[in-house]
């Protein structure tokens, strides 16, 4: 009893440092807007001053000593909104007030506001339905989690943040109840090992079961009331600084820059040594990683703010097609290696399949084209 009090206590410790956390850094961001607003309208008083005194010299010549310069008026910045002239703010050659800035970027993060509560939302959902036995298939939370993550790094949220960090972990878990899933699907299909395939599904069933124990246990305990507080405060006080400063063209353009630059050491690594090669494979991996990160980047914005990447999204769709099918003979070839002496059939048979497996995986290796790609649309 005691202890499940200090628990909570701690728990509550806990929380309310956080919370402090949050504010704190929110109070600092805005004596950083303050500092920055003071020094823009110094600058403006600045630059009106001198523009007060050319005016004098100049009137001063023309009217020789007269008292007109006193009666002109200067005219005041004002809110280019609401006409105001208290708290302004200077973008570029126009001025804000505070109040239709904060209103302007509470509008302009509103539609990723939205796609992200949605994403965080199904989540969660798909990750306890999984925990519940409502459904065998991790797909849709192992991609519902790549894909925060893809948006949240775009937008340029550390990759140690304590919510990426707690999707990270989830993944890596589907990940591999996912691999193990792969294999089995096998067993469901016809084909030269479907014997063999038969003869490991039960091992391999059990340790699906362990995996998905490992997951009913690790998972609540990620997603506890202290993510779900995170990303409430992330959506509610974080994202819009995020949003506001997010260059969106440079930012995919530099991912798009990084995904080439991989294919043009791939298609120059396959000229000089075989597709099959060692180095040749890792960079395919390393295009694979890049093409899931901007086929999830592109499916969200095109989604989330009515952007029109489609082919692009298109595009990485089809590379990833390719190397998924790879990936798939590799899981099945690292399972027969895994577990060969476990599986009871005649060695004869193991090695055939193996081997045909690999000639498989040569063939498909071996087809693999990958083109750079260009942004269609600003
Ligand atoms: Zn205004």
């Amino acid at each position: 009893m005691n202890n499940t009090k200090s628990d909570e206590k701690i728990q509550k410790d806990e929380n309310a440092a956080a919370i402090e956390k949050e504010l704190n850094a929110e109070r600092a961001l805005k004596e950083e807007m303050k500092a920055d607003r003071a020094d823009g309208l110094r600058n403006e008083a600045n630059s009106e001053a001198k523009v007060r005194i050319q005016d004098q010299s100049s009137k001063g010549v023309e009217a020789s000593g007269t008292n007109k310069v006193k009666n002109k008026k200067v005219n005041k910045p004002q809110c280019m909104i609401c006409k105001s002239n208290g708290s302004l703010i200077q973008i570029q050659s126009k001025w804000l007030c505070e109040n239709c800035l904060h209103i302007g970027n509470e509008k302009l993060a509103l539609p990723w506001k939205a796609s992200l509560e949605t994403l965080f939302k199904e989540y969660s959902e798909h990750c306890y339905r999984y925990i519940s036995e409502d459904t065998e298939d991790v797909e849709p939370a192992r991609v519902l989690g790549h894909k925060i993550r893809t948006a949240l790094k775009f937008l340029g949220v550390s990759k140690n943040s304590e919510i990426l960090l707690s999707i990270k972990r989830i993944n890596r878990l589907f990940n591999n109840i996912h691999e193990t899933d792969e294999f089995l699907n096998k067993t469901n299909q016809d084909g030269d090992e479907k014997n063999l395939y038969l003869a490991m599904a039960p091992f391999l069933s059990k340790k699906r079961k362990k995996q998905r124990k490992e997951i009913s246990l690790k998972v609540p305990s990620i997603l506890n009331e202290q993510y779900h507080h995170k990303v409430e405060l992330f959506l509610e006080r974080e994202l819009v600084p995020y949003v506001v400063q997010l260059k969106k063209i440079d930012r995919l353009n530099e991912y798009e820059d990084r995904f080439n630059q991989l294919v043009q050491d791939y298609q120059q690594t396959v000229e000089e040594v075989e597709k099959t090669s060692e180095g040749a494979i890792k960079l395919l991996y390393s295009i694979q990683k890049k093409s899931k990160s901007l086929r999830d980047l592109y499916d969200f914005l095109n989604g989330t703010i009515g952007d029109h990447f489609e082919n692009e999204e298109d595009y990485h769709k089809k590379i990833l097609h390719q190397i998924h099918e790879i990936n798939k003979v590799e899981i099945w070839i690292s399972q027969l290696k895994i577990n060969k002496h476990k599986i009871h059939a005649p060695k004869g048979d193991i090695k055939k399949v193996r081997k045909d497996l690999k000639e498989r995986l040569e063939n498909l290796i071996g087809n693999v084209e990958v083109s750079e790609v260009a942004l269609s649309q600003n």
